[in-house]
């Protein structure tokens, strides 16, 4: 019998990890960061007879830790080729803002690439004596997979984050899935429903026309990876006049230049190229008030006003009634982006602002919501038993309360908890 460990994202979001261990050897799915004060991560594991390690995707909750595991072992990284170059960007940017206080350096992030054995979607791997690894789309930003595990003829699904539905950036998850015993599931929104997608582009792109035809400029805070080239393949497809400026800031341009070489990750290389093509990659503090005066929108992290150059348009454009200031993204609670959306106030670098630009939200999410989520899960064939991990503590409990009810066997992984499979 195989063991199974949940070493992190239980009753939380941030610093998943997966270890799965049979006889002797064993093998890890994700090994990510969570942005305490100084960051932490999951307890570390015995990589003496590690046979692998997976990451689902590239985002730092998932992907954070792994130069820790490598410079401890020489087992091979198994990831989508998009997933390692992103996570490789997050991975450097990450230590350049650490100052020295991550369990790891420069040397051991290099090793993402050198150790990584790249993995398309829907090819399996043979690792170790008992593991076959195969990686499903899962939809939620380019390059993410669902990471399939068969150890004695028993097959394990980790889902990462995922979503089912397609957007303009990403194509929807892999559909008609394997047969799976065990599934090891996200539940970030398991007690959401979102509006359809096509409504909250609607959206979007209406209240962008609304600010510019009445002589402002758009700020939409974005983070980096994903979420701000999702925005730039929305306003391409969109009929906004040609003559307003799309200027985008942070990563953006890495980004950009990683899924170019990664089409095959992307709903639509040409209209992802178009929409490259359109937008104005800004550089410095010069670039910035530059496009400000000429105005425009400013697509630019961090998407919840903290950090990021968001911040310094913000206190550029909240003044003026003719801005709009949107949000694409759930702002957590105490960030300064929830702040402004509560009360129209925000502190931002020790300030206080009272905010006269229009302040809006559309969120467009790159999770299944709880019906999708559902759906999806529930169409998995085998009958496979469920753990619900990387949520609040509500949302793992809801969702096992929702797969119950349709007669599926179902749990919470909980901390450092080991189950045999
Ligand atoms: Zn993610």
């Amino acid at each position: 019998m195989a063991q199974l460990t949940f070493l992190g994202s239980c009753r939380e979001v941030g610093r998943s990890g997966f270890y799965l261990e049979e006889k002797k050897e064993s093998i890890l799915v994700d090994y990510g960061v969570k942005f305490t004060n100084p960051p932490s991560f999951p307890d570390m594991i015995p990589t003496d007879n590690l046979q692998g390690v997976a990451i689902t995707h590239a985002h730092l909750d998932h992907s954070g830790g792994v130069p820790r595991i490598l410079r401890e072992t020489d087992a091979s990284l198994f990831c989508t080729p998009a997933t390692r170059d992103l996570s490789l960007l997050l991975l450097r940017d990450m230590y350049k803002i650490s100052r020295g206080r991550l369990p790891y350096d420069k040397k051991d992030i290099a090793l993402v690439r050198s150790q990584c054995q790249a993995t398309p979607y829907e090819q399996t791997v043979p690792l170790g004596h008992p593991f076959e690894l195969t990686l499903f789309n899962a939809g939620h930003i380019p390059g993410s997979s669902l990471v399939s595990i068969r150890v004695n003829g028993k097959r394990i699904l980790f889902t990462g984050d995922f979503n089912a539905t397609e957007s303009q950036l990403n194509p929807g998850a892999r559909k008609n899935l394997p047969k799976h015993d065990v599934v090891v599931t996200e539940s970030t929104y398991a007690r959401r429903i979102n509006p359809p997608r096509e409504k909250t582009e609607e959206g979007l792109v209406d209240t962008v026309l609304e600010t510019l035809e009445r002589g402002g400029s758009a700020l939409i805070p974005a983070f980096g990876v994903g979420r701000s080239q999702e925005i730039m393949c929305i306003l391409e497809q969109s009929n906004i006049p040609r003559k307003y400026p799309i200027y985008v800031d942070g990563m953006a341009r890495a980004v950009n230049d990683i899924l170019t070489r990664h089409p095959e990750y992307l709903q639509s290389p040409k209209s992802f190229q178009r929409a490259v093509k359109r937008s104005i990659t800004i550089h410095d503090n010069r670039e910035r008030t530059k496009a400000v005066k000429k105005g425009g929108i400013v697509i630019s992290p961090a998407g919840m006003l903290k950090g990021g150059a968001s911040h310094l348009y913000f206190k550029m454009m909240y003044d003026n009634p003719k801005n709009s200031i949107i949000f694409v993204s759930y702002q957590i609670p105490g960030t300064p982006g929830a702040e402004l959306l509560a009360t129209g106030k925000v502190t931002v670098s020790n300030r206080e602002f009272e905010v006269i630009a229009d302040v809006r939200q559309h969120h467009l999410s790159s999770h299944s919501d709880s019906r999708g989520m559902l759906d999806m899960l529930l169409k998995i064939p085998g009958e496979p038993e469920f753990y619900t991990v990387h949520g609040e503590s509500e949302s793992c409990d809801a969702l096992v309360e929702k797969l119950e009810k349709k007669g599926r066997k179902a749990h919470v992984g909980e901390l450092n908890e080991t189950v045999e499979i």
